[in-house]
């Protein structure tokens, strides 16, 4: 995976949002962020901050300071595995993990999403079958996944598609559970009291 970016630098204290951290923070598990002594602990335990285009520990400071762009078009919300390692480790039990989770909700809230990079895509196409289906189904999420992101990287993928096929790794047939307008019910009212 690529570690190439370009960041948007901030340059007058205008640009920035008083409010950001404020609603952050009102969301479960952002509360105490601003106890942060800015240790860098999270960034070192956590294993994907190499690909991270900001660590954990500048997420944080970001996120307090109001750079609400630079954060919620971050592709480290979408990285984070939610492996909990910076929870465990940290000095001042700050829930960063449970935080990430509350940046990715209010990018998905604003429509924000790091342009052109696939995690983001994945994500909403995964929960897009989950709820029509009850079923997730590789064959019809990578379609959409490539189609959205990088077709010839679909066309890359067809040799390997075949192999699975043939070794009945990859059917054709959709699975789909009986009840799934219950499931519906329950990830609507899900969303409404993440929102
Ligand atoms: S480990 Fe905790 S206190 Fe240290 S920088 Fe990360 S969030 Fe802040
Ligand atoms: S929960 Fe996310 S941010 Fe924290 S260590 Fe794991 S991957 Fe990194």
């Amino acid at each position: 995976m690529s570690t190439l970016h370009f960041e948007r630098q901030i340059k007058y204290e205008s640009e920035l949002d008083s409010q950001f951290p404020k609603e952050i923070m009102e969301i479960p598990g952002g509360e105490h962020l601003a106890t942060c002594i800015q240790c860098g602990t999270c960034s070192g335990a956590c294993p994907l901050s190499i690909y991270m285009d900001h660590s954990p520990r500048k997420i944080i400071a970001m996120t307090r300071a109001g750079f609400k762009d630079d954060v919620l078009d971050s592709r480290t919300i979408w990285l984070c595995a939610s492996c909990y390692s910076c929870t465990v480790e940290c000095p001042k039990q700050i829930k960063i993990t449970d935080t990430m989770y509350a940046l990715k909700r209010k990018a998905i809230k604003e429509n924000r999403y790091p342009k052109g990079f696939p995690v983001p895509v994945l994500a909403r196409e995964f929960f897009g079958i989950v709820k029509k289906t009850g079923r997730n189904n590789e064959r019809n999420l990578l379609l959409k996944l490539y189609l959205k992101t990088n077709v010839l990287r679909l066309f890359k993928q067809i040799p390997i598609g075949l192999k699975l096929f043939f070794k009945g790794r990859l059917g054709l047939k959709s699975e789909k559970i009986k009840k799934t307008k219950q499931l519906q019910t329950l990830l609507d009212a899900v969303e409404r009291r993440t929102s």
